[in-house]
């Protein structure tokens, strides 16, 4: 999986888990926050897995840039 399909991932699983968080806070099924701690865990493997630089394949982190902080490639 390339960086940008990543992050695009890693968005859309956010959005779904503070979807279902938001849901629960008003309906109090525990399936809801079940879902969101479920998305949750997915989004956080996703992203230690597949948010890392593409050259030197050290992790970006919160990184936002468009060079590599590692190696200075651009992304
Ligand atoms: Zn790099």
């Amino acid at each position: 999986m390339d960086l940008h399909r990543a992050k695009m991932l890693i968005i859309l699983l956010t959005a779904v888990c503070l979807l279902l968080v938001t849901l629960f806070a008003f309906c109090k099924q525990t399936w809801m926050l079940m879902g969101g701690a479920f998305f949750f865990l997915l989004m956080m493997l996703v992203r230690t897995l597949f948010n890392r630089c593409p050259h030197c394949r050290k992790p970006l982190g919160d990184h936002t840039g468009v060079r590599c902080p590692h190696c200075g490639k651009r992304l």
